[in-house]
């Protein structure tokens, strides 16, 4: 999911609608605003489907007045069952005796079962299937005076990750979990204020960048300036390597790197990691672009747009039924003929997730004449489910969790089938040295297994570690 919240400017919903629309790759289900303003309240909007169709008309943007606002995008995660209901879109409101709080929540609370079990015992009434719910619920139950101090409380029950944005009638609230698995950045624009997800949605309102929230930091913003507080205890931070990999938008900054240097430099480890003879190297697009474009540059092999992609289509990982995704590669993804025939043909993606999508291409290429397909994949063979807000499937539909590499090679029947390593991986997103086997850098659970928080509802169903 994608989070953004703005103080200080005027028409808030505006800026809101804007970088959430900068923000769309990180969820394409559904999106919400909530704004604030002396004469009205709290105001809230929330639709499925695109910010663009929905947030943009004067009869919405009307409805949100105020200088102060908060939204979300949203895709479902690991957790949520079945189709979303418009009561699972954030942000999430509550009114409590001191007055009433947004909170917009990207991330996965991983003992969100046992906490609405034991809220709904304690009368707490649930509005919706959403893990992110039971941050409201616990806000309600706390005995602080002020909001910031709930929410501290609450945040404090809460086990995985989250980069909350979050508003009172008068503060803007910006928290990353202690490990700081989700991105979260502070920008400024005018005398107003940014929280986002991701820069790439600073640079669409004008907004400058002025830091990243830290791992484990809440900031409360008011027309007084901000605060900075430490609510959680200290830990190392294990940011999510996969926002490098996949998740962000390549213009964004994260931890001070450029996401498309990180994502050029995977290319370059893979071709040195992995190099094979061949006439093209190919990107699958567009998550698999700039790894392409560094596979080539240090191969010395020609970068080629063997596959276009069609730019009407969404991401396809974000439709939700399997049916629609088997679907979705021919509609999205369609292959230069006249370049790849009689071709030996590198392609470059970035993930292998259920196999699906990559077998498709493959037929794909072969059809249009290639005479040999090699995949080279931007991240590790992913083994294991993300419990901290990117949806992988069950375990089960992992192809790298019952398969070798060889035995995924012959699966896809290609001619060579190379990932790059976890220490590669780690390379190219700075760490010189690559992963600190003792005390990781990143979160990179879905390659190693090695879950920084221990997912306690997933271990409570009979999840396996
Ligand atoms: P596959 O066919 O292996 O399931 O899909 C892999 C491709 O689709 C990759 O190019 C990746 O960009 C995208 N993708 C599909 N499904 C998912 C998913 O559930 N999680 C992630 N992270 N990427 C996916
Ligand atoms: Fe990111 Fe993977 Fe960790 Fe999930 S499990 S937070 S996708 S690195
Ligand atoms: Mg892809």
């Amino acid at each position: 999911c994608g989070v953004f919240g703005t103080i200080g400017v005027t028409d808030a919903a505006s800026f809101v609608a804007l970088g959430l629309h900068a923000l769309q790759h990180r969820g394409q289900e559904a999106g919400g605003i909530v704004t604030y303003d002396p004469s009205h309240g709290f105001n809230s909007a929330r639709r499925f489907g695109y910010i663009r169709d929905n947030f943009t008309s004067q009869s919405v943007m009307e409805t949100l007045p105020g200088m102060l606002g908060i939204g979300h995008v949203r895709y479902s995660t690991s957790g949520s069952k079945g189709a979303t209901q418009i009561r699972d879109v954030q942000p999430f409101f509550g009114e409590f005796a001191m007055g009433g709080a947004a909170i917009a929540h990207n991330g996965n609370i991983t003992n969100a079962e046992s906490l609405r079990r034991e809220l709904i015992e304690r009368g707490s009434i649930f509005q919706s299937s959403s893990d992110s719910e039971c941050i409201v619920h616990l806000m309600a139950r706390s005995l602080q005076k002020a909001l910031p101090e709930r929410m501290e409380d609450a945040l404090r029950r809460v086990e995985g990750a989250f980069a909350v944005v979050a508003m009172t009638a008068t503060q803007l609230i910006g928290v990353r979990d202690a490990l700081g698995v989700r991105p979260l950045v502070l920008g400024q624009v005018g005398d107003g204020w940014v929280l986002s997800s991701e820069t790439c949605a600073l640079d669409i309102i004008g907004a400058t960048f002025v830091r990243e929230i830290e791992p484990g930091e809440m900031v409360v913003i008011t027309d007084q300036g901000i605060e900075s507080r430490r609510p959680f205890r200290q830990q190392s931070p294990r940011f999510c390597i996969f926002e490098h990999v996949y998740f962000s938008r390549p213009d964004s900054i994260l931890g001070g790197r450029s996401v498309y240097e990180s994502r050029r430099q995977i290319g370059v480890e893979l071709a040195r990691e992995a190099p094979v003879d061949a006439d093209l190297v190919c990107p699958v697009p567009d998550s698999g672009t700039p790894a392409a474009i560094g596979f080539s540059q240090e191969s010395g092999i020609p970068y080629a747009m063997g596959i276009t992609r069609n730019q009407y289509m969404g991401r396809t990982f974000i439709e939700p039924t399997e049916q629609i995704r088997n679907m979705g590669v021919r509609l999205k993804l369609n292959v230069n003929r006249a370049l790849i025939k009689d071709k030996r043909v590198i392609l470059v993606d970035d993930s292998v997730v259920r196999g699906t999508t990559s077998r498709k291409i493959k037929e794909m290429i072969l059809d249009a004449g290639a005479k040999e397909v090699h995949f080279r994949i931007a991240s590790p063979p992913t083994a294991w489910p993300c419990f901290y807000g990117v949806d992988t499937p069950q375990r089960e539909k992992l192809l790298a969790a019952t398969m070798s590499e060889e035995e995924m090679r012959e699966h896809l029947a290609v001619d060579s089938l190379k990932f790059i390593s976890l220490d590669g991986l780690y390379r190219a997103v700075g760490e010189a040295n690559g992963r600190d086997n003792k005390c990781p850098q990143y979160c990179d659970a879905c390659f190693s297994g090695e879950y920084p928080v221990e997912p306690a509802d997933m271990i409570e169903k009979g999840f396996e570690l």
